[in-house]
């Protein structure tokens, strides 16, 4: 059985699913590995590199879809790339299932299996397996070097011969996956970080990564913007507005705000106002992470990097892991050699497509013929 990786087509998509060490490790469970010509060069590695490991190559993306089995991508498949899949063929890539319906027809239509890694239930026995949280540290991570890079000065305070030089005071709102990556990145920059979440319990996580965690004066206890399964629910409108208020009084005093808030199924939430870029210090920078879904900052121009009239940088690039491409391409590709571990279990090299397997049947998204799109409900432990 064969497995292989095409190039991505995605514009300037950098990453891909399958590294010479995850090849080698997918041999191990008994599979062929195959690659298109070029398909790691962006990410740093060579044809050369895959094939010293084993792996063959494919001339075409046309002739990898043709020669695979199973077909490991980054990137949903365009159109395109759904029409080549066939009968039995199975694919694995994100997938975004909620948002790609035609997409997703078009695979079942063809008969093919769709893993999307997008779908990962996220619980412990699958964090190996969790490409969303892989992705969303090195976003994290890197949002904070990218800000660094735009910003004029140290993150950390310095007394030097030539002067004493202040610590940055960085802001993390959304204390997420990504969030608590660029928390870590920013303490250990040596930048004052403060970090707010609508929901509480993270406030512990924050503190223990050196950060401090911003407290609303709220009248009643702070409430709980928990939903389910560590998600957030969508804010009162008396809480919005004393988070709101607390951001207002932050905006001057901050030199870095990091944004990265999310509710499920939803536009971000608006939390980083005109009025608050316009009171930031020239020189100071925004890096929004939640782009992608229309910004938590009202300003954010989607995949653009702009100064406002007061000198405010802020970034809506919404392809952070692809800039880092090595290490995004090794973790992911490490997330979808511990899938296929799980996929053969008598590692033959024979996929068992087992939908008793919850994390297997979570993430499936057409099967057999069928939609298997939105998955049961997770049974109560
Ligand atoms: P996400 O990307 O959906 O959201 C990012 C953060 O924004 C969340 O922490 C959310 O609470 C916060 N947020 C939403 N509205 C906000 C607002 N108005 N102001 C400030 N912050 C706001 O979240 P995620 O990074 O995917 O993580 C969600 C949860 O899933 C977390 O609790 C995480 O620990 C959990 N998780 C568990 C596992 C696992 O057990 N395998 C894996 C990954 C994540």
């Amino acid at each position: 059985v064969k497995i292989g990786a095409p190039k991505e087509i995605f514009p300037g998509e950098n990453r891909v699913a399958m590294t010479p060490d995850s090849a080698v490790q997918l041999q191990k469970l008994g599979y062929e590995c195959v690659i298109e010509t070029g398909a790691g060069a962006a990410a740093g590695f060579s044809d050369e590199a895959y094939t010293a490991q084993g792996v063959t190559i494919a001339k075409t993306g046309a002739a990898l879809f043709k020669e695979v089995d199973i077909v490991a991508k980054v990137r949903p498949p365009s159109e395109a790339e759904a029409k080549r899949l066939r009968k039995g063929q199975l694919l694995i890539s994100f997938f975004y299932p909620a948002a790609n319906e035609a997409l997703m027809e078009l695979a079942k239509d063809k008969g093919a299996s769709v893993i999307a890694m997008d779908m990962v239930p996220r619980i412990s026995r699958a964090q190996k397996m969790d490409a969303l949280s892989s992705m969303a540290n090195i976003a994290g991570y890197r949002a904070v070097i990218e800000a660094g890079n735009n910003f004029g000065r140290f993150f950390t305070g310095q007394i030097t011969a030539a002067g004493k030089v202040p610590p940055a005071k960085v802001l993390v709102v959304g204390a997420g996956v990504a969030g608590l990556a660029a928390i870590g990145t920013s303490t250990s920059l040596g930048a004052i970080t403060y970090a707010f979440d609508v929901r509480p319990e993270v406030a512990e996580q924050v503190e223990s990564m050196g950060a401090e965690f911003v407290f609303l004066d709220f009248e009643e206890e702070q409430q709980d913007g928990a939903a389910t399964g560590g998600y957030a629910s969508v804010s009162s409108p008396e809480f919005a507005a004393a988070q709101l208020a607390k951001f207002r009084e932050l905006a001057p005093d901050m030199d870095i705000v990091i944004t990265t808030a999310l509710i499920p199924n939803r536009e971000a939430p608006e939390l980083w106002t005109k009025d608050m870029v316009e009171a930031m210090k020239p020189g100071s920078v925004i890096v929004d992470l939640a782009a992608e879904r229309g910004g938590n900052c009202k300003l954010t121009v989607k995949d653009e990097k702009i100064v406002t009239d007061n000198g405010v940088t802020i970034i809506g690039y919404t392809d952070f892991p692809s800039r880092m491409a090595a290490q995004s391409s090794t973790l992911y590709a490490t997330n979808i050699r511990h899938l296929m571990t799980d996929l053969t279990p008598e590692k033959d090299g024979q996929t068992n497509h087992n939908m008793e397997d919850d994390v297997i049947r979570g993430a499936t998204i057409t099967h057999a013929g069928e939609i298997t799109f939105p998955p049961p409900p997770p049974k109560v432990a």
